[in-house]
């Protein structure tokens, strides 16, 4: 299967196509550098974009999720799927939804599931990353945690990506636009183009300052 068929699958999800395609375009060039790593798998639908990139240029990706749905997800919530209840529990379990999604799409040894909190995960981690892609909980708290305990894993050059940026209050909660601010006040990063809520961000090289950052050092003089 290519990514030209993979569009016509239709996931659970919260993605847009052209969000998902600039997901699959950016993994297929930076994982050649180091593994991806995604925070919030949910069903697979951004995993399956992400993996199919990864596998073109022989990487992998980690995807983080404890499976048990955000905050929004939960039973009486806005975005509560009850085809994801688990009827033993009666809690929400995504884990089965995200198996069947990557071994029907052969990404078996592409895409590493890992069924954790992403802050329990990160205590541990020493592989640099070549591109993090934000989509976990979207609490202000859940949202800062995952910027602050994975930012400095990212390799020189590779991708920021976090999801769900709404400049307009009213389209949504402002914490993924928070963090993206953040990224960008630290004078790390070079802002690339959005793709709707998609905000890209990539970090500096060796050796080249970024414009946030020359921006700063002209306000020193
Ligand atoms: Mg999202």
């Amino acid at each position: 299967m290519n990514v030209d068929q993979l569009k016509r699958i239709r996931f659970k999800g919260f993605m847009a196509e052209d969000e998902a395609m600039r997901l699959y375009e950016l993994s297929r060039e930076a994982s050649r550098f180091g593994p991806c790593l995604e925070i919030g798998s949910y069903c697979g639908g951004s995993a399956a974009y992400l993996g199919f990139g990864c596998r073109e240029a022989g990487g992998v990706l980690f995807s983080i999720d404890h499976h048990e749905g955000s905050e929004e997800q939960q039973p009486g919530q806005e975005y509560f799927d009850s085809d994801l209840l688990d009827p033993a529990t009666g809690q929400i379990d995504t884990l089965p939804t995200f198996r069947k999604t990557i071994r029907e799409l052969g990404l078996g040894d592409t895409v590493i599931p890992i069924i954790s909190r992403s802050v329990v995960v990160a205590r541990f981690w020493t592989t640099p990353l070549s591109l993090i892609f934000i989509d976990g909980g979207h609490t202000f708290e859940a949202a800062f945690n995952d910027y602050n305990v994975w930012v400095s894993h990212l390799l020189p050059g590779g991708y920021l990506l976090i999801h769900d940026i709404f400049p307009d209050p009213a389209q949504g909660g402002q914490a993924p636009r928070c963090i993206y601010r953040m990224a960008f006040d630290s004078g790390l990063f070079e802002e690339l183009p959005m793709t709707r809520t998609l905000g890209v961000l990539r970090r500096a090289s060796a050796g080249a300052p970024t414009d946030c950052s020359k921006m700063r050092w002209a306000e020193h003089h």
